[in-house]
């Protein structure tokens, strides 16, 4: 089992040379756009049988073929991945629909599915010879990197807004990680990040910036096509920031059926982007057909992985949304709150408000009858609760 990572591509196919993964790259040199990896899938598909799955371990390394490699130190791991995939029958019932399922996210190390990119962005960066990663976060992103960082011993910087939830500011430190608070927004962390970062020669995995933070997050979707006996849900109803985890599933259904696991020409599922009514540049470039996505003014919401006023990668997400015959919807924060405490107590699932957003959006698409009660949805519960308990202090 080795990985088949071939070359990195610029995502906006500006006619930029194929660039080389065995370097330090991280955006096209030619356009300053994101660059995804690509793999001799049909070198791949020769030799791998997804039947092999079975007898591999329980982590997203299990598809280490279609991952990046780790070199002499392999993957560096905590567990991450082949999370649990419910089948919410009580939440279903609620809202008219039997075919429910919720990806519970909240179980991989740190609490949220940021563990499955950073584990992948913190393995290449320790093949490539970093000594120093950084990152700007809301939160969780800064959690995995501390967290992945001190399992490969190197050194984490992390920039979050000054604001974020005390929670996370204190499980940085627990990992060792040198934390940097920022007047601002995620943007804002970002720009500063990258000024001192430059200077000093760190290795910078902010969402997109980085090409393989896009390939942990895909393992999702191998995984949901897995647990369902080999076939797609209907709709995906995925909380969207800075959008790794939508990119890099539908980059998935590719690969799934360019490795002959899953039909080609058979429907894919349909992506579905949620946000914040408070921060909604993708519902709104989405509606208004736009390609890239304007910037959101004052954004605003306790959803702190939604709080991403630009995305680098907008336009993949709404390529990714309109090619899968999806949409976008905006929810508002009391109904995530909402939404938090109706997860859990019908089905014992401990939901990040950005969970929550997923049930909110569920309702309203099938009030349209954009989703039909016969259809099969899967949510994503990307993170737990845990870290937002100031929500749940006010009486519901
Ligand atoms: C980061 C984050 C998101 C947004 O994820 P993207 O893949 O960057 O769009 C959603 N939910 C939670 C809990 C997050 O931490």
């Amino acid at each position: 089992m080795t990985s088949t990572l071939s070359s990195l591509a610029c995502a906006a196919s500006c006619g930029a040379a194929p660039f080389d993964p065995d370097r330090v790259q991280h955006l096209c040199t030619t356009c300053g756009m994101p660059l995804l990896a690509q793999y001799d899938l049909a070198a791949a598909a020769r030799t791998w049988d997804r039947s092999s799955l079975l007898e591999r371990p329980r982590t997203m390394w299990r598809l280490q073929e279609v991952l990046p490699p780790g070199g002499d130190g392999g993957p560096v791991s905590l567990g991450e991945g082949w999370t649990p995939l419910v089948h919410a029958r009580r939440l279903g019932a609620a809202v008219g629909l039997d075919r429910l399922y919720i990806k519970d996210e909240s179980a991989n190390p740190t609490n949220s599915f940021k563990a499955r990119g950073l584990s992948a962005a913190v393995t290449v960066a320790r093949r490539l010879g970093a000594e120093t990663i950084s990152v700007p976060s809301a939160g969780n992103a800064a959690n995995a990197l501390a967290a992945y960082s001190a399992r490969a011993g190197l050194a984490a910087r992390v920039f979050m807004p000054r604001d974020v939830k005390s929670p996370f500011v204190r499980e940085c430190e627990l990992y060792g990680a040198d934390v940097t608070l920022v007047d601002g927004l995620i943007t804002d962390a970002g720009r500063i990040a990258a000024e001192i970062g430059a200077a000093q020669g760190w290795y910078d995995v902010s969402t997109l910036k980085e090409p393989y933070r896009v390939e942990g997050k895909k393992t999702m979707a191998y995984e949901v096509a897995e647990q369902l006996g080999w076939e797609w849900p209907d709709w995906m109803i995925y909380p969207t920031g800075g959008g790794t985890g939508i990119v890099g599933m539908w980059k998935a259904c590719a690969e799934l059926e360019a490795l002959g696991w899953m039909p080609a020409g058979a429907p894919r599922p349909r992506m579905v982007s949620v946000q914040a009514e408070g921060c909604a540049p993708i519902v709104r470039a989405f509606r208004a057909g736009a390609d890239r996505a304007e910037p959101w003014e004052g954004a605003r919401t306790d959803a702190d992985g939604l709080r991403v006023p630009r995305a680098i990668g907008d336009f993949l997400i709404l390529r990714a949304l309109r090619e899968s015959g999806g949409t976008a919807v905006a929810v508002s924060d009391d109904a995530m709150v909402a939404a938090m405490r109706e997860i859990g107590a019908a089905e014992g699932i401990s939901a990040a408000p950005e969970g929550g957003a997923t049930l909110v959006a569920l309702r309203a698409l099938l009030t349209r009858g954009t989703i039909a009660p016969s259809d099969r949805v899967v949510l994503f519960n990307t993170g737990g609760a845990l870290k937002y308990l100031d929500l749940l202090d006010a009486p519901s």
